[in-house]
């Protein structure tokens, strides 16, 4: 489907047809009709009236512009007649909006759009209003009100609407507007209640003299003035109470963020909710270098890099040195101290206005936020008290991210302190662990060492065996022991045969061997309980606890077995050896030396009567 509003340049070019139109039929009804202009001067007086209504307008909250113009429409009508009603009001809506203090400040082709749109819908809706009047053969001029005048008046008022808010709503959609507004509810009864008003105007107009005209103007034009007072103050008093709502809100959001960075984003951002800008900025100033840190900067082109300036550049130092808001309305009109201090007051030559602000909290500059824009005359007053207002709330939402940062940042240090202290603490743990190990295994070669020694003290050195003097001690333990609990003990001496012969045949070496072969047979033969000791050269004195004399002399005889059946040619060939015993036993005898002197005597028995025996 074709889109209309796509055209370029569709709404002008429609309003320019309406115009052209309107101004042709009228050219041509007017000829065509014999137009007769009466009084020129109350055609030009009224086309004054017309715009001087226009002017006298105001603009309503939520409504757009409300004015009382249709006043001089349809007074025109019942004055004048239809054809010069349309010439008054068309020529009154085309200069209107021309004018410095009409609409000029939203652009040209909007003003042009306003000028040929609405002369020629007023045109338009004269004609027909008018010409349906008249064709119903309403009075012009009207001199006094009867029913069927005053019928036909509220039709043709009702009718006038309609008509007037189609148009309204055919130009509002073609500029995209929200085109339902021409239907507004708040401009109809305005309008409509303007037309009692140009009934009466028309009356006075037509039956009392002009003096008495003149006076009616003026009655309604202090009425108006009145009107607009009223709807000004009311229009201030909705547009504060939207600010400092508005300012509440974004207070509120922005002390909900402790981390700065974020805190800053949310700041701009709140920012646009309360004011239109082209470019945003954010400093925060650093007392230690004296410097501010333009951390936010945004304007059309996107967001600029962050960087630092001097305190005496620009108009954000001066704002931060000073603690004053700067307020340029217009650069071009500018004829401040910061002209002389700055070349262009914003980000680039483009910026006309500007509002810089400090966000200060307890009398402590804690930076700066300005707004640019590149339209002259686009901040007022009231802009600046509610920046300042936001600013102040700003401020006191960065000192609370600030202080948190320096608690976060001073937790962190007790922490690393404290992490580092533990790490050395764990160092010096592990290095007393260490010095605790190696002394350990000092100690402990050291133990050792002891041990070796003391086993040196106590073992003979060739065979493995107990001592003497470990045998002297113990003994006298364990025969102490036997006593006390009644127990058996033997005791035996053992002396191998011509063991002289073995040294001297052989040597001395396989003597040596033969003493450790007989260690072995000795050590396997007995109990752990046993005590067996290498008492002299080639004699071993064994001590059997728990034992008696009969069981001793029969392990002894069992080693005998052992001795003589050992194959001693492995040793050396033709080797023999054999071993005496001799057996002695307590009780009844409990003393050292007399079963030691027993035994000993048991011995010299083997010896005696063949060696190579056992002796009990
Ligand atoms: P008997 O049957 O009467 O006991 O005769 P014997 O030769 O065994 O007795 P004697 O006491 O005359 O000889 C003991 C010899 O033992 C003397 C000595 O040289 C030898 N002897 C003592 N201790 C050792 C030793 O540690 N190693 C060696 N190879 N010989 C030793
Ligand atoms: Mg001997
Ligand atoms: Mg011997």
């Amino acid at each position: 489907m074709l889109n209309i509003r796509s055209i370029p340049h569709v709404s002008l070019s429609y309003a320019g047809l309406l115009a052209v139109s309107s101004l042709a039929l009228l050219a041509y009804l007017s000829l065509h009709l014999h137009l007769q202009t009466g009084s020129s001067p109350a055609f030009v007086g009224f086309v004054l009236f017309g715009i001087a209504v226009a002017a006298f307008g105001f603009p309503a909250p939520h409504v757009g512009y409300v004015s009382l113009d249709r006043v001089v429409q349809f007074a025109s009508i019942l004055i004048f007649g239809t054809l010069q009603a349309a010439w008054i009001v068309g020529i009154a809506a085309f200069i209107w909006p021309l004018l410095p203090w009409g609409n000029a400040r939203n652009g040209t082709r909007l003003m042009f759009v306003r000028a040929l749109h609405n002369s020629g819908m007023m045109v338009f809706v004269i004609l027909i209003t008018g010409g349906l009047y008249q064709f119903f053969g309403g009075d012009v001029p009207l001199l006094r009100l009867v029913p069927r005048d005053v019928l036909l008046i509220i039709m043709l008022a009702l009718f006038m609407q309609l008509l007037n808010m189609l148009f309204l709503a055919v130009i509002a959609w073609l500029e995209n507007y929200d085109w339902r507004k021409a239907f507004g509810f708040f401009a109809a009864v305005v309008d409509l209640a303007a037309i009692p008003l140009a009934v009466f105007t028309a009356l006075v107009y037509n039956r009392l003299d002009s003096a008495t005209f003149v006076l009616f103007l003026i009655v309604l034009a202090l009425i108006v003035l009145i009107v607009r007072r009223l709807a000004d103050t009311r229009r201030a008093l909705e547009t504060k109470v939207d600010e400092l709502v508005a300012v509440n809100r974004v207070g509120k959001a922005v002390s909900s963020s402790l981390v700065l960075d974020e805190l800053l984003e949310l700041i701009f951002r709140e920012s646009r909710s309360l004011v239109e800008f082209d470019t945003f900025m954010l400093a925060l100033y650093d007392d230690s270098s004296r410097e501010i840190d333009i951390r936010l900067h945004h304007n059309p082109q996107g967001r600029q890099p962050q960087r630092r300036q001097s305190l005496g550049v620009g108009i954000m130092g001066w704002v931060v040195s000073h603690n004053q808001p700067a307020f340029i309305r217009d650069w071009q009109k500018e004829g401040s101290e910061f002209k002389r201090i700055i070349i262009h007051i914003g980000d680039t030559p483009q910026t006309q206005s500007l509002i810089a602000v400090p966000m200060a909290y307890r009398e402590r500059v804690m930076g700066v936020l300005s707004v640019q824009s590149y339209t002259a005359g686009m901040f007022s007053q009231s802009h600046v008290n509610l920046l300042m207002t936001f600013a102040s709330q700003a401020a006191i939402a960065i000192a609370n991210a600030r202080l948190f940062e320096e608690l976060e940042h001073s937790r962190n240090e007790l922490e690393q302190r404290v992490s580092a202290r533990t790490h050395d603490l764990a160092e010096q743990k592990d290095e007393l662990h260490a010095l605790t190990e190696s002394l350990r295994s000092t100690n402990r070669e050291k133990e050792e060492l002891l041990l070796r020694l003391q086993r040196q003290t106590l073992e003979d050195g060739l065979t493995g065996l107990y001592n003497r003097r470990y045998l002297d001690n113990r003994l006298g333990i364990e025969v102490r022991r036997a006593e006390r609990y009644k127990r058996d003990l033997a005791l035996v001496m053992a002396d191998i045969d011509h063991f002289k012969v073995v040294n001297d045949r052989f040597s001395h070496m396989v003597g040596d061997d033969v003493l450790r072969v007989m260690a072995n047979i000795l050590r396997a033969q007995c109990r752990s309980i046993d005590i067996i000791a290498r008492y002299g050269g080639e004699e071993f004195l064994l001590c059997f606890p728990e034992t008696s004399r009969e069981n001793a002399a029969a392990v002894c005889e069992k080693i005998r077995r052992q001795v003589e059946s050992y194959e001693w040619d492995k040793l050396e060939p033709g080797l023999r050896v054999t071993i005496s015993f001799g057996v002695a036993a307590a009780p009844p005898n409990y003393a050292v030396d007399a079963l030691i002197a027993a035994a000993d005597e048991k011995l010299y028995a083997a010896k005696h009567s063949g060696r190579n025996r056992v002796c009990a």
